[in-house]
């Protein structure tokens, strides 16, 4: 692709800037991977022109919670059908066979999938190593397939004999971790605006790690400057296990160890409290909201009609495949719509709203300034929705995309780079990976 060209003439843009215009008959003019103008009937000598006529032009999508490593474990019988703690126990012991090689195939799936539905930044949460897999294995993932990756450096230490869930195999010592995060923040994190690598520091999650880590872990990624992510209020076992252990909620747990503020963003929180969300909005802590996870596993609906209102911010997850067991951005956009609708009413969450949460809510959860929305200096992560087929015939609003819509896209640019032309993935041999991961998937089976 040229690194100058308009996106012309498209039936609405839909910016998502601070006035959320949409405008009929959109343009945008895109050089060297940024915004240079929106608006209409825009001009210039160097331009390629990519046709948006039957279309609806977005910000590209941000995922804000993932385990890329999980695509090659989905639909696993055994964990069809469990509750969160039963479901970890059945998948621990297949992960731990995982090599490198499972870790990179299962991310390039995972993400040629975000991709397509739209997502033009993710996070990812990798939490176990084993056989000597390595975050440079994810991240090795996406440079190859053109997305931008915050990849998290996760963990876990308490395993099965010091009273934890998982088998004492896929833990690690805890200066390990630490030693390790500085060793990956230092190679690969880029603070700069445009970075399409980030890096940021994760402990699996409060049954998993001691709170000696939770809170080195803080300590650490605020004197590296690095945002911090783990899973919080999950579920009722997951707010039992806080009472009973550390005798408090986890919104009071996260305070305490300092897992509070505008650097740190929780995975789920379906069960926080009135108190808690006064917490987290005082304190800017954000929240990656995982509608079908939650179903998925029966967590409940997270209040996020409340979160938003009180000022908490929301970015959207698609969690790990595992326990969705799909990575479309867009799809859970529309879960997320319709689940506020049961709990609330078909008033209290529209379309444009969910696809807000999706783009600007899930930049600003991951402390991203620079993407979210089209508009001029803002990089160019922009999505193309072909609104002409099947899926938005009879739309009388097709910027309503998440009543109407394809869930997939026609064309995606990430840094005005084409990573889907015309539905396909322009950056990897698909053909190829997939044939990996059937092979992969099939030694799991059989081991
Ligand atoms: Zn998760």
């Amino acid at each position: 692709m040229h690194p100058c060209f308009i996106i012309r003439g498209a039936d609405i843009l839909v910016t998502m800037d601070d006035a959320r215009r949409e405008i009929k008959g959109g343009d945008v003019l895109v050089r060297d991977g940024v915004i240079e103008a929106v608006g209409t009937l825009l001009y210039d000598d160097d331009a390629q022109i990519v046709d948006g006529r039957g279309c609806v032009v977005t910000p590209g999508l941000v995922n804000t919670h993932h385990h890329l490593f999980q695509t090659l474990t989905r639909a696993v019988p055994d964990a069809q059908n469990a509750l969160l703690f039963g479901w970890l126990q059945k998948l621990y012991p297949i992960w731990a066979k995982f090599t490198p090689d499972h870790i990179r195939v299962s991310a390039m799936i995972g993400l040629a999938e975000l991709a397509f539905s739209g997502c033009s930044l993710t996070s990812d949460h990798l939490y176990l190593y084993p056989n000597g897999s390595r975050l440079e294995d994810t991240i090795d993932a996406a440079n190859q397939v053109g997305l931008r990756l915050h990849a998290m450096r996760g963990a876990m230490s308490i395993g099965e004999s010091d009273g934890g869930l998982p088998p004492d195999s896929l833990v690690e010592r805890e200066a390990d971790i630490l030693n390790d995060s500085l060793r990956v923040i230092d190679a690969f994190h880029d603070p700069n605006p445009g970075a399409m690598i980030r890096v940021g520091v994760a402990p699996c999650s409060p049954f998993s790690v001691s709170q000696s880590l939770m809170r080195d872990a803080a300590i650490l990624a605020r004197d590296k400057g690095v945002m911090m992510h783990t899973h919080l209020a999950e579920n009722d076992e997951d707010v039992a296990y806080s009472l009973e252990k550390f005798g408090c909620r986890p919104g009071q747990y996260a305070q305490d160890l300092g897992w509070t503020g505008s650097d740190v963003w929780h995975a789920h929180c379906v069960k926080l409290d009135v108190s808690e969300i006064e917490l987290f909005a005082q304190t800017g802590t954000g929240v990656a909201h995982c509608p079908c996870s939650n179903c998925r596993l029966g967590s409940g609906i997270a209040p996020v009609r409340a979160m938003r209102d009180a000022g908490v911010p929301v970015g959207l997850g698609v969690d790990g495949s595992a326990s969705n067991d799909a990575s479309n951005l867009v799809s859970e956009a529309r879960q997320a719509m319709l689940l506020q609708r049961v709990m609330n009413g078909a008033d209290k969450m529209s379309p444009r709203e969910a696809l807000e949460i999706a783009t600007r809510g899930g930049a600003q959860v991951l402390g991203r300034d620079d993407v979210g929305q089209i508009a001029v200096g803002m990089r160019a992560d922009i999505a193309i929705w072909d609104v002409s087929d099947i899926e938005s015939s009879g739309s009388w609003d097709p910027a309503a995309l998440l009543l109407a819509g394809p869930t997939q896209v026609k064309h995606l640019f990430v840094e005005g780079k084409p990573v889907v032309k015309d539905g396909w993935l322009t950056t990897l041999d698909m053909a190829r990976v997939l044939q990996q991961q059937s092979n992969l998937v099939r030694g799991l089976m059989d081991a």
